[in-house]
């Protein structure tokens, strides 16, 4: 059996075709891609407004660009997820508060996080970055509910949850990034996640002052709208307001995501066929501490059970070329945070997660016969 990785990319001659125009085009950035890009992404996820970017950690910084976080405000996280999340909120100079996860859902606890919230005086804090982790969707409605009780803005990193919904108190689908809830929200397309640019990302909103201030900040500040500048040199004048940084995407890359956003939905539904595969062969297992539960829109990112006897569980999948992986080693313990006094048994909840979850592999190329000889495998370790 060839390598299985936990994920990876769908590239179609058509996807290549798609590059191979643009490359062959007047323009490799800067052009017209990206807008159809930006707008095709908006359409997908229901968003008023899509700013396409270099990279998900781009999008996360220039969203706590825009939402203006200053030296030493506190900004309440997740400490199950990419250390991208956290790390934005560094950038800005800003203090990552963690917060500990549900157990049953792995996404921030929303009781945990009023308790938070209300230990402190009001204005404590100034915002909170909830993950859509794995591909399940935060209920965004009562974390918005919270959120304007203590008068705090949200970042949703959506980087997981591509076409994921949770259902709100009317019954209606609420799509990750859709920007009804949220300030703003983040995706990447990295190629382990659903959609891939090689490197890129994107940052939804439905508020027009974020977005015009987010494209400025994407190109160093320079204000994109002319109308707008102090002064009026001439036809070649240009004006910087504020300090920006180059965090565009190119046009070759906005192809590639156009042609990759057509297979979005497919890509989708195979992602649920074998995550309905994995939960019919392992419930009611004994190795089994947890599967994830069933969730309609869940976007399964990733395929996360908890195991008995994790540590050798990986090890004998590793042996048979099969690249089980983690996610994610706790972000308060890394030795980075732990400068701030973050420390082992912080969160309980999130470091009991860690002992035995497991990303088995799942994405949209992965065959059935590849995923039986994962499920054998697996079982062969404990038989
Ligand atoms: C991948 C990822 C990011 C970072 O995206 P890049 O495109 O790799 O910069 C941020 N947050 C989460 C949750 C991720 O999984």
């Amino acid at each position: 059996m060839k390598r299985i990785p936990y994920g990876r990319q769908h590239i179609t001659e058509e996807d290549i075709q798609a590059v191979n125009d643009v490359l062959r085009s007047d323009y490799l950035t800067q052009g017209p891609k990206i807008a159809e890009f930006e707008k095709a992404f908006a359409e997908y996820e229901g968003s008023e407004y899509a700013v396409a970017v270099s990279g998900g950690t781009a999008a996360l910084h220039l969203s706590a660009l825009a939402l203006n976080i200053q030296p030493g405000d506190k900004i309440i996280t997740t400490p199950i997820t990419f250390v991208a999340t956290a790390n934005c909120v560094r950038y800005c100079g800003g203090e990552v508060v963690f917060s500990d996860i549900d157990p049953e859902t792995y996404l921030l606890d929303i009781g945990k996080v009023r308790q938070l919230l209300q230990s402190s005086p009001k204005g404590t804090y100034k915002g909170i970055i909830p993950v859509d982790f794995a591909g399940r969707a935060v209920d965004l409605e009562a974390l918005r509910n919270l959120a304007d009780e203590f008068g705090l803005w949200i970042i949703e990193d959506a980087t997981h949850a591509p076409g994921g919904f949770f259902t709100d108190n009317r019954r209606q689908k609420q799509l990750c990034g859709n920007g009804n809830f949220a300030d703003l929200a983040t995706f990447s397309f990295h190629p382990v996640k659903h959609i891939t640019t090689g490197e890129g990302g994107m940052i939804t909103t439905n508020n027009e002052k974020l977005y015009l201030r987010l494209r400025n900040l994407r190109t160093h500040g320079i204000q994109q709208n002319h109308n707008l500048n102090q002064k009026k040199d001439g036809i070649w004048y240009y004006e910087m307001q504020e300090l920006g940084f180059n965090y565009r995407m190119t046009d070759v890359a906005a192809a590639l995501g156009l042609s990759q956003l057509k297979r979005a939905d497919a890509g989708l539904e195979r992602r649920k066929e074998i995550a309905a595969l994995y939960e019919k062969a392992f419930a009611g297992k004994p190795f089994i501490r947890r599967l994830p539960e069933i969730n309609e829109g869940h976007a399964y990112h990733l395929y996360i059970a908890e195991f008995e006897n994790r540590d050798g569980l990986i090890n004998h999948l590793r042996k048979n070329n099969i690249m089980a992986q983690v996610h994610y080693i706790p972000v308060h313990l890394m030795p980075y945070y732990q400068q701030f006094g973050w420390k082992e048994d912080d969160m309980p909840v999130a470091e009991n997660y860690y002992r035995h979850c497991l990303s088995l592999p799942v994405y949209s190329t992965l065959t059935d016969e590849e995923q039986s000889f994962v499920i054998k495998t697996i079982e062969e370790f404990y038989a």
